[in-house]
């Protein structure tokens, strides 16, 4: 089953946040990723910053057996992407102002579920696909990098593909190759 993650980082050496974040996932998801894309450095997305980020989309082929649970799993892969944001930094739960809006702030690494398999997931703690990565270009834009990269096509993920089309004119700033050597 194909899981799809993004990463971000905008505190420390960002790259070795990256890196680091990617070895601990080889690990606990058991598999080394299939793929993952180039490092962008782009503006903080809901809040302002001095701090820009380092984000990387990844891929994942996870072995599950055919009858798998894809909430109960789903919630497993996000409590790994947790502790592994815990392990590397990152430090308490989200925040919200009085409006119940997000507030955003700056961060070691984040990690996201983009997509899992073609699951539809939709409880308190997890919706997959993400709710906000059709709006986000620094994960659509690495997400398109390595869908090509993975080799997949329409078939595989339609409402992926049809989504990735109406993905909004990039507003990333820079960017840099420094994609890490394949495992
Ligand atoms: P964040 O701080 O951006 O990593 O998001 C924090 C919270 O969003 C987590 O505590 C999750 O319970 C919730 N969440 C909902 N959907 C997702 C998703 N697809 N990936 C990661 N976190 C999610």
């Amino acid at each position: 089953v194909q899981l799809y993650l993004s990463l971000g980082s905008n505190q420390g050496d960002r790259r070795q946040n990256l890196q680091a974040a990617l070895s601990c996932l080889n690990i606990d998801l058991k598999t080394p990723y299939k793929a993952v894309s180039s490092f962008i450095e782009t503006e903080p997305w809901g809040f302002e910053s001095d701090e820009k980020f380092l984000n990387a989309v990844a891929l994942y082929e996870l072995n599950l057996p055919e009858n798998y649970n894809p909430e109960a799993e789903g919630l497993m892969i996000l409590e790994i992407c947790k502790d592994i944001e815990r392990r590397l930094g990152r430090t308490g739960e989200p925040e919200y102002d009085e409006k119940g809006e997000r507030i955003y702030r700056s961060r070691p690494i984040d990690i996201d579920i983009l997509l899992f398999g073609d699951n539809r997931i939709d409880c308190e703690e997890l919706t997959v696909p993400h709710k906000l990565m059709y709006e986000r270009d620094f994960v659509m834009i690495p997400l398109q990098e390595i869908t090509g990269q993975a080799g997949n096509d329409e078939n595989v993920i339609p409402d992926l593909i049809g989504d990735l089309k109406k993905a909004p004119s990039q507003k990333v700033e820079c960017l840099i190759d420094c994609r890490l050597d394949r495992q």
